[in-house]
């Protein structure tokens, strides 16, 4: 049961907001991100990061790593399906000539 992946979006950070410099939970909050990331967490889960991710400084750079990451990766692959459609085109027309 997997949901269409989307491109997630990073967090912003705002100027006039006091975030905690510690997270109590990294490891645990790490993998929960991916969950969320991934479209595979609970929505217990979902519920509670909606918060922390309003306050913890380091879930929110853990966060925006992985956004960046996937974005970095969604990247690739579609420029591989475009660069397909490419060769494909100029296959074509090679026949075409041929
Ligand atoms: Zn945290």
């Amino acid at each position: 049961m997997s949901m269409p992946r989307k491109v997630p979006v990073l967090l912003h950070v705002k100027e006039n907001v006091q975030y905690a410099r510690d997270c109590q939970n990294r490891q645990e909050c790490l993998k929960a991100i991916r969950l969320i990331l991934d479209g595979e967490a609970t929505s217990e889960q979902l519920h509670y990061f909606h918060d922390h991710l309003d306050y913890c400084m380091p879930c929110i750079e853990n966060y925006n790593l992985e956004v960046t990451i996937r974005q970095l990766l969604c990247d690739r692959l579609e420029r591989k399906a475009v660069s397909a459609d490419v060769i494909n085109s100029i296959r074509s027309k090679i026949t075409e000539i041929a």
